[in-house]
């Protein structure tokens, strides 16, 4: 949507004829008000068929490992999107949904509707992890014995404690969350006594534009070796793979949603 925007602009520029006037001439603007007045038909129209073709993808996956689909929770990444969308995602059935930024979630989710469940999945600021525990049903960044403390504090105070994964920086990259590959054991082994029950598995993002599947593998030997039973990995992009390799979460966005209009920071 933001390209076509643009484009029009650029045609202003070029002195084309922008794409809204030329509708005008041929539609008529009381019916071209009417029809932008209603993006969310459309909007809903969409997200259903990219979602279909997703919980395809996600079952073929599935299938070919020998696994069941149902098993396979997908998690509906919603940054950047507004309140609309989550809507449109919830009639279309999405139970799970994933958010980089607290304040931003907060925003989204705060009056959601029961079953509705939130997960963290961007970098989480010790500052921000009382509002995170407050808001989440998933913390899926847990990388540092800081964000342990803040996070085992705030569900002291609070009385609830979300499921925690540990993000593991599969890639070694510097400016990513996620504890290092190296001190993932350690790290494991007492968040498990500090947390119990509550930490639940693994989560990680491996570097972009190179094979995926070496880190999923890595993540699967971490959490088969740990006794974690969750494995958040997979995106848009490459979330077969991920399932192959045993994800039992994962993470979608652009394949749901369409491209983000605001580009978050690869970072998270
Ligand atoms: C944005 C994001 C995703 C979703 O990425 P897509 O490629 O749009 O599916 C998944 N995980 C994390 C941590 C993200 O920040």
């Amino acid at each position: 949507m933001t390209s076509g925007n643009r484009g029009s602009v650029n045609s202003h520029a070029s002195g084309k004829q922008a794409p809204l006037a030329a509708l005008t001439r041929i539609i008529g603007l009381p019916i071209l008000r009417v029809m932008l007045s209603q993006p969310d038909t459309t909007s809903v129209a969409a997200l259903s068929s990219r979602l279909a073709t997703v919980r395809a993808r996600l079952s073929e996956a599935a299938i070919s490992a020998e696994r069941d689909p149902a098993l396979i929770t997908l998690v509906a990444v919603s940054k950047t999107h507004d309140r609309r969308a989550v809507d449109a995602a919830v009639a279309a059935g999405l139970l799970h949904f994933g958010e980089n930024r607290v304040q931003e979630a907060m925003d989204k989710f705060a009056d959601r509707p029961t079953g509705v469940r939130l997960h963290i999945i961007g970098r989480l600021q010790t500052n921000k992890a009382r509002d995170a525990v407050a808001a989440a049903d998933v913390i899926e960044v847990l990388d540092r014995p800081a964000l342990a403390d803040a996070i085992a504090s705030a569900a002291d105070r609070l009385g609830r404690c979300p499921r925690l994964l540990i993000q593991v920086n599969t890639g070694a990259e510097p400016q990513k969350g996620g504890v290092a590959l190296a001190g993932a054991p350690t790290f494991i082994t007492e968040m498990r006594r500090r947390f119990g029950d509550a930490l639940t598995g693994l989560m990680c993002i491996p570097p972009a534009g190179v094979d995926p599947v070496p880190h999923f593998q890595t993540l699967a030997d971490l959490a088969r070796r740990s006794g974690l039973e969750r494995l958040s990995m997979g995106m848009s992009g490459d979330f077969e793979a991920a399932i192959a390799f045993g994800a039992t979460s994962i993470r979608v966005g652009s394949a749901i949603f369409g491209t983000r209009l605001r580009e978050m920071q690869a970072t998270a």
